[in-house]
């Protein structure tokens, strides 16, 4: 097989001048923070985390002045400054703690608990490779409808979300899919839920995190509700909505079989026309390079009958994975890695 690891340099610039990667994929999946320092309830989180580790409060005194005083005001500024008042602090001082904790629980490039430094050792742990197996599959979702001019009946998004998991449940050992749904399931309920409930948007291209995981579980359970069907619990689905997700789901499956019927490979055939580039300053180089995670991803490439090179790219960076049209490559960037690294500590 010939899989091509090229260094950095030749990479990024080969990519630039063939393409233009600069331009933003419109499948790119934006990683961003969420914190809203007017939205009282994320400014009393943040507050809590400076009074007790900045300013050395007693918890009971934090929590017992937060939680009335947060129904009292309206905005996140106004909270801060009635807080900063309460214990005797600066209200400038306590500003720039604020700032200094804003990201304290948040799970994108520079947020938790260690406030400065990337976490990270180059490893790559369980959960983040099964999530990332799941966000790979989904950009192929998209390099597929690209390549092969698949009908879009519907939001694309949602149909890359259907084929990763139609992919999984019906080509991976029933075990290794379960791991990797749940992982993918718990990722986005955890980015959910960094969000009050009632800010989850009902707008943008993707569906709200919470109604990805849910349909995600729906899907699997649509295919083999035994194997599947503990994903329910992850999501709070009751025993109608699992008999309702059986029902609807079972033509998802008819639909991409049908679809996808023309398009693999012949079986124990691989395509040559799929590679895998890991750049050298990848933080996650030599994990990904001495380990089968990579290779496994890749074979799920090959396994598909394209007319032109596609590949999956593991680069340094900021951002999330993407497939971009015209350099017909999936990437995936170290923060994104990271991300679900840090999710998996949760
Ligand atoms: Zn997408
Ligand atoms: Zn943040």
């Amino acid at each position: 097989m010939d899989r091509v690891i090229f260094c950095a340099a030749i990479a990024i610039s080969f990519l630039f001048a063939a393409t233009g990667l600069t331009q933003k994929s419109k499948s790119s999946e934006a990683i961003a923070c969420r914190i809203d320092l007017n939205n009282v309830k994320h400014m009393s989180d943040i507050a809590s985390n400076a009074l007790m580790h900045e300013f050395h409060i007693d918890e009971p005194k934090v929590f017992g002045f937060l939680k009335t005083a947060r129904k009292n005001h309206d905005d996140g500024k106004s909270l801060a400054v009635a807080t900063a008042k309460e214990f005797g602090i600066a209200e400038a001082d306590f500003l720039a703690a604020i700032e200094a904790y804003k990201h304290v629980n948040c799970t994108h490039e520079g947020g938790g608990e260690s406030k400065s430094e990337p976490a990270g050792d180059g490893t790559i742990s369980p959960f983040a490779k099964d999530v990332l197996f799941h966000v790979v599959v989904h950009e192929l979702g998209h390099a597929l409808v690209r390549e092969f001019d698949l009908p879009v009946l519907g939001n694309e998004e949602t149909l890359a979300d259907t084929f990763a998991t139609h992919y999984i449940v019906s080509r991976m050992p029933k075990a290794r899919a379960s791991s990797i749904l749940k992982a993918r399931i718990s990722s986005l309920m955890i980015e959910a839920e960094e969000v009050p409930r009632n800010e989850w948007t009902v707008k943008g291209e993707h569906n709200s995190d919470a109604r990805r995981a849910y349909q995600i579980a729906a899907t699997a359970i649509a295919y083999d509700s035994e194997a599947f069907g503990s994903l329910a619990d992850l999501v709070e689905m009751t025993g109608s909505e699992f008999r309702g997700a059986r029902d609807y789901g079972s033509e998802l499956h008819r639909s991409w079989r049908r679809i996808l019927k023309p398009l693999w490979m012949n079986d124990g055939m691989k395509s040559k026309e799929a590679r895998l580039a890991i750049e050298d300053d990848s933080m996650f180089a030599s994990a990904l390079e001495s380990g089968d995670f990579a290779t496994e991803l890749e074979a799920v490439l090959r396994s598909f009958d394209w007319h032109s090179q596609v590949t999956l790219r593991f680069a340094s960076g900021d951002g999330g994975a993407g497939w971009n049209r015209s350099a017909r490559t999936i990437t995936v960037y170290d923060e994104y890695v990271r991300r679900f690294n840090a999710q998996g500590e949760k």
